[in-house]
């Protein structure tokens, strides 16, 4: 193991795609301090533990010192925002330091870049926190995300609708390409498109490299990973708030957790963002809104794929044809697995088709059901004690699910086991994430460092907890903001 200074950063976007970003160096918040640190990220970095407690690395994060070996920029990228094109976009608060291991290391609110426009380039604490908690959970439940190494709070004010606590996140990524930034590219850079191709199959498709024609299986590639990752979102209720394609990575990870939620009661309709006025972002229309967005990344890669545009055209929608039936089919394995099954037939995807009916008309909370069901087919609840009491035409379903199980002759008990490894528990709901900010923000970390706790292994239930597994008691609609 190595210290950060030791191992040193490689800039492989900076010198490849230099044409498509600018060198900047991070404002210096003097006055910083940690406020959660990711050893076990840290240890999969290469990064020795103990180097996130050492003044270097406080030095290193919060701006005050730029390694000789790291080459800070901010990235250029365009971007259809709630469906109109913004050329002009990139990093405006945000500077890559540099990767370690190929993944990229990245500060977020750590000052004015080239792009920043009239933004003050920097974050407030609240949300820093709020990424950091949501997205290290994401990652505890396997969906592709960037990660979180370091919430540092800058001991500095940051003006939003009022005063108030700034902060940076300590970014990682497997990289910040951006569905963005191929239409930054094809709009201002395409003699740059190949490059910019090229790189993206290096760092996260290699597979592809000796392909015949490697640009249209690489956006093949993209549709599989993109599709995979809203069937990951669906599965556990997770609204993102902010699909626009410029929060879209080519890596297929999950980012941006501005105004993202988790959905209680399921409700295909959910949305939480209080600037996404009609619902373009809404739970149900992830799917479709991934395949717009692919579509947006299909016209950039047109000169990619063939010269005669007509024939790139047919070639890219046949390929972005597929995407939707990708997607349906790994949101029915999701859903089969959180059912403890292993395939997917007609059958189970009635089953599936069903048990969503129920829970929508009865208002019944997504993520508790699937645990609570657990608990009955292993007889530790009776129906009145979970979250299927009274609700209508759940006894019938519940039925069906047992005979399926004898059929496909698995015991309950086993199934209910599976159950339990695969749905969590506890998830950041969203009362509860709130709550806990508000108390960080104003010096109190106790509630931020138990829900985080809590998240490292969201689907172990621990004594003295349950209401961490519970919705609010308010009827109210959560509403979430930008005010990042
Ligand atoms: P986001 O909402 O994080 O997806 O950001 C959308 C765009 O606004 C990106 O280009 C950001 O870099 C930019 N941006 C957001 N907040 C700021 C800020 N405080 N200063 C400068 N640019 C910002
Ligand atoms: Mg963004």
């Amino acid at each position: 193991m190595k210290s950060l200074n030791n191992i040193g950063f490689e800039n492989t976007y900076a010198n490849e795609l230099n044409a498509i970003c600018e060198r900047c160096s991070p404002t210096s918040f003097n006055k910083s301090e940690i406020l959660l640190r990711n050893y076990s990220l840290a240890a999969e970095l290469g990064i020795d533990e103990s180097f996130l407690d050492s003044k270097e690395c406080l030095n290193i994060f919060s701006g005050r010192i730029v390694l000789e070996n790291s080459i800070p920029i901010a990235q250029a990228y365009s971007g259809h925002q709630y469906g109109n094109f913004n050329p002009q976009m990139g990093d405006g608060r945000a500077i890559l330091l540099g990767e370690i291991n190929q993944k990229d290391i990245q500060l977020k609110g750590s000052g004015q870049t080239p792009f920043s426009k009239r933004g003050d380039g920097k974050s407030a604490l609240g949300p820093v926190l709020r990424e950091y908690v949501i997205s290290e959970f994401m990652n505890s439940v396997n969906i592709p995300t960037t990660r979180s190494l370091m919430a540092i709070k800058s001991n500095e004010n940051v003006f939003r609708d009022e005063e108030t606590p700034g902060g940076i996140l300590a970014r990682v990524a497997n990289s910040h390409i951006r569905i963005g930034t191929f239409e930054y590219v094809s709009y201002f850079k395409p003699n740059s498109l190949e490059t910019l191709a090229d790189y993206v199959i290096k760092r996260h498709y290699p597979e592809l490299s000796d392909a015949d024609n490697k640009y249209i299986s690489l956006f093949a590639a993209i549709c599989d990973r993109q599709s995979f990752l809203i069937s990951k979102w669906m599965g556990v209720g997770f609204v993102h708030g902010v699909m626009n394609t410029d929060n879209m990575l080519v890596s297929g990870e999950t980012i941006d957790y501005g105004p993202c939620a988790f959905m209680d009661e399921y409700n295909p309709s959910i949305y939480f963002s209080s600037i996404d006025k009609h619902g373009r972002y809404s739970y149900k229309n992830q799917p479709a809104i991934m395949i717009w967005n692919l579509s947006k990344l299909a016209e950039a890669f047109i000169p990619l794929v063939d010269k005669n545009k007509e024939k790139a055209v047919i070639e890219l929608s046949e390929v972005l044809n597929l995407a939707m039936p990708t997607y349906q089919e790994y949101f029915y394995i999701e859903m089969s697995k959180k059912f403890g099954l292993k395939n997917v037939d007609q059958e189970v995807m009635n089953l599936v088709n069903n048990y969503l009916k129920i829970l929508m008309d009865n208002s019944v909370d997504f993520v508790l059901s699937f645990r609570d069901l657990g608990k009955l087919l292993s007889d530790n609840k009776k129906i009145d004690d979970t979250v299927f009491k009274n609700v209508k035409n759940f006894n019938n379903w519940y039925f069906e699910f047992l005979n399926l199980l004898s059929l496909k002759k698995l015991t309950k008990l086993k199934v209910s086991k599976t159950m339990d490894s695969y749905n969590p528990c506890y998830i950041p709901r969203n009362h509860l994430v709130e709550d806990a900010i508000i108390n960080a923000v104003t010096g109190d970390m106790k509630k931020i460092n138990l829900i985080a706790e809590l998240l490292k292994e969201p689907f172990t239930e621990k004594n003295g907890y349950e209401s961490y597994t519970e919705p609010s008691c308010s009827d109210e609609r959560y509403v979430t903001y930008c005010g990042t």
